[in-house]
């Protein structure tokens, strides 16, 4: 069974869900393009009350849609909570922007003139990962829904249950049939929507391999498509940090969502003055923390997702210790029911070790030892991911120097990579292409048609 809720703090199954049909499914697919027929027609404003009602409900409904969460993929409540608020921001934020963001911009050739204006292409097809279930649906329907596009959404496995408490915002906020659509399809029924004339464009949030096969998809079909994949970020404190503020940072950015985070901080890079101290304070705050019910307030670790992502990085971390790596703590599941792993720190990874080039998907720390500013930036960019970063320094020139230097997509001075609804968010290299969020965000499936007059 494909989609099925299943409790990773207990091991409880808690719901099975079929798939669609092909017929449903051609059933959706044929509203969401007659949706879109009017949808298009609608003004912002209009628009507006749609996306921003749902803002509304998700806000009002943040206990039973984040207590839903945390039962289906173990986040730990607060965090849970946060979640739907932020998600709630963001469909609020391009209920009030869009307009602007999508104003046509004028041109002034030399004869003549002319403007840019931005228009919806149709139905986008979205396949999103379960480790933020509402955030990454918030990221794509506020942008997208607002700029006159239609959504069909294809969710994770593991959370249906959070895929369809977001459908069911949708409804209750007045969309129209087809505007919003979640879809319950397994990976062929995915090609097949890809494949589809009426769908215009792809927007996958996951793993590299997914997004080497959506992508490749969606190319043989000349659409448009969006690619938030993994990282490996890395975490660099120079000598100048202030360590107290640098080992909060550490241990929220690895340790966030229990570490399953594409843009937390995963490779730690420490200048060899701070180094020593660095480590026994970094270690000291993860051995800190106590594993126990994500739904109680007070836990402070939480379960992986599911059982198999823990089994997965379990075998990452033997494949680490085969070619070399030392376990500085950690390394094993937690000894209690349920998915959980130990917060781990691994040390000696050197570029001949597959650990080097992975991303560890869970709260295992790789932490190298450098010389200096140009050894820790060289180290940072040998890497296939190219996603977020962070430095720590007190001198926010030199931050800045050093971010300039880092090949990625994002990067925080005195800060983990981190989003917020105003910044685009997004990678190069194997983390993908194209941004979600902020400005950029909203442009990613709008026809930027040229209109001229002499
Ligand atoms: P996946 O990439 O497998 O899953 C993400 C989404 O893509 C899910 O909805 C999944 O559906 C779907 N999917 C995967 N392959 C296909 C395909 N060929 N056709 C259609 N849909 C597809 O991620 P995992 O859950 O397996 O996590 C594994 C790794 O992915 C992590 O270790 C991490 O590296 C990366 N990842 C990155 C995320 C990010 O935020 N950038 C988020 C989640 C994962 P289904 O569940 O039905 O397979």
């Amino acid at each position: 069974m494909a989609y099925q809720s299943l409790n990773p703090a207990t091991g409880k199954l808690l719901k099975k869900f079929d798939e669609l049909t092909d017929k449903q499914l051609e059933e959706k697919l044929a509203a969401a393009e007659k949706c879109f027929k009017t949808w298009k027609l609608k003004t912002y404003a209009e628009r507006a009350v749609v996306v921003a009602k749902a803002a509304v409900l998700m806000h009002e409904r943040v206990d039973e849609l984040a207590h839903t969460m945390t039962l289906e993929m173990g986040k730990r409540i607060g965090e849970a909570k946060g979640e739907v608020e932020f998600s709630s921001n963001i469909l609020a934020y391009y209920a009030k922007n869009a307009e602007r963001f999508l104003a046509n911009v004028e041109l002034h050739p030399t004869l003549g003139d002319g403007h840019m204006e931005s228009s919806p292409i149709g139905v986008i097809f979205g396949v999103e990962p379960w480790n933020f279930p509402y955030y990454q649906l918030a990221r794509v329907a506020g942008p997208h829904l607002m700029a006159g596009n239609v959504l069909l959404v294809k969710h994770a496995g593991c959370v249906p249950q959070c895929a369809i408490a977001f459908e069911k915002l949708w409804i209750d906020a007045g969309a129209p049939i087809g505007l919003y659509t979640n879809l319950l399809i397994s990976h062929d029924q995915s090609d097949d929507l890809i494949d589809d004339p009426r769908v215009k464009g792809v927007a996958l949030t996951g793993s590299v391999a997914a997004g080497r096969s959506i992508a490749a998809r969606a190319g043989q079909n000349l659409k448009p498509s969006s690619m938030e994949l993994g990282g490996s970020d890395a975490f660099i404190v120079l000598e100048d940090a202030d360590l107290e503020h640098t080992i909060k940072w550490a241990v929220w950015g690895r340790m966030y969502n229990t570490g399953q985070t594409c843009c937390a901080a995963k490779r730690f890079i420490v200048v060899e003055k701070l180094a020593d101290k660095f480590l026994e304070k970094f270690q000291a705050a993860l051995g800190a923390l106590k594993a126990g019910d994500p739904l109680d307030e007070k836990t402070t670790l939480g379960p992986l997702s599911t059982e198999s992502a823990l089994v997965d990085l379990l075998k990452q971390i033997d494949v680490a210790v085969a070619h070399g790596a030392k376990v500085l703590m950690g390394g094993k599941r937690v000894d209690r029911p349920g998915s959980f792993m130990q917060p781990t720190i691994l040390t000696d990874v050197k570029p001949e070790n597959p650990a080097f080039r992975d991303e560890f998907f869970g709260p295992v720390a790789m932490f190298f030892r450098v010389k200096d500013e140009d050894a820790a930036i060289a180290l940072a960019n040998d890497s296939d991911f190219g996603l977020g970063g962070s430095v720590f320094t007190k001198d926010l020139a030199r931050g800045k120097r050093v971010a300039s230097r880092i090949d990625t997509g994002m990067m925080f001075i005195n800060n983990i990579s981190w989003s917020d609804a105003e910044l685009p968010f997004g990678g190069i290299k194997n983390s993908g292409y194209g941004r979600e969020l902020g400005d950029m965000g909203i442009q990613e499936f709008v026809n930027k048609k040229l209109v001229r007059y002499v």
